[in-house]
């Protein structure tokens, strides 16, 4: 059995804290990579419509054995589907494509305040938890005023917010805030994409301590923060790295040492910014 602890969600739903990421993954490569981090232990998929490799990790899905209701997969309401009717619709597609009935995460990928239809996209997903097309329905890259209007004009907390989170972005009002919600933070490009971040010396040097790499290290940085984590990878010893987290712990000492690496910067877009 996985010795991936469990978060409970504002929904009643629990998510492994840890999973695996597929974007940028190419299509190509997706079904034998998610096979890989199944058969490792990984029971949590973070994909998207975005992504364009629905279709692939539910071929690995199908093919892989392991009984549905052991997983947890999440995918993401592309921005060209915000709306009420396109965000269900969309998720249709992506349920066809990942050939299930029901995905246990359907978040509002960003929230193109240009657009200004992300209140309605959220009724949307509202709706589609209702008809149980999704256990749990959430939202991605949003600020404390994009949660604040949906507080303030619908009816459902969402149960995650998945933000760029990792050293050189720690996000701690967001963190407070999601928190103080009763929201889970979920960490996107948890090792800052393989670069930066995990070449700290600071970073290199507590791996070092620990006999472990410098992206175990920023994992379990996480993992002790109380983040939801999916780091992504093609190759195959550093799945199976990502995945072993759960045999040593960082000191406090650690954990501030880290802490004092933020530099509040960005690797994506900002989402008060982005609107395509
Ligand atoms: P990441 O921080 O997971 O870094 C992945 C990269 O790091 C890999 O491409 C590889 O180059 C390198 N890497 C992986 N394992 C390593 C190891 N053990 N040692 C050294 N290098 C290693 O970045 P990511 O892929 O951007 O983020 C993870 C997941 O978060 C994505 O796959 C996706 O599911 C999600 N995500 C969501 C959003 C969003 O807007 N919601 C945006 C980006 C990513």
């Amino acid at each position: 059995m996985s010795n991936v602890p469990g978060i409970k969600l504002n929904s009643g739903a629990t998510i492994p804290q840890l999973g695996f990421g597929v974007f940028q993954i190419d299509p190509q490569d997706t079904a034998a990579t998610v096979r890989t981090a199944l058969e490792i232990g990984y029971r949590h998929i973070d994909t998207a419509q975005m992504y364009g490799n629905e279709a692939e990790v539910g071929e690995a899905i199908a093919t892989s054995g392991v009984p549905r209701d052991e997983l947890f997969v999440t995918t993401k309401c592309n921005n060209s589907n915000h709306g009420y009717d396109d965000s269900q619709r969309a998720l249709d597609e992506s349920l066809s494509k990942l050939r299930l009935d029901h995905v246990d995460l359907y978040l509002i990928h960003w929230p193109l305040p240009g657009k200004d239809l992300y209140v309605q996209t959220w009724k949307g997903l509202e709706q589609a938890a209702k008809d149980g097309k999704a256990r749990s329905v959430g939202v991605s890259n949003f600020q404390s005023h994009h949660l604040d209007r949906l507080a303030q004009e619908t009816d459902t907390v969402p149960a995650v917010n998945q933000i760029e989170l990792h050293p050189h972005l720690q996000q701690p009002e967001m963190r407070e805030y999601d928190q103080r919600h009763g929201i889970a933070t979920e960490a996107w490009s948890p090792i800052g994409q393989g670069k930066g971040v995990i070449d700290e010396d600071r970073i290199v040097a507590i791996a070092k301590a620990h006999g472990k790499t410098p992206a175990q290290v920023t994992l379990r940085w996480h993992v002790q923060l109380g983040n939801i984590i999916f780091p992504k990878s093609v190759t195959d010893y550093r799945i199976r790295e990502n995945f072993d987290i759960f045999d040593f712990e960082i000191t406090d000492e650690e954990m501030s040492a880290i802490g004092a690496l933020d530099q509040g910067k960005r690797l994506g877009p900002d989402p008060d910014q982005f609107d395509r």
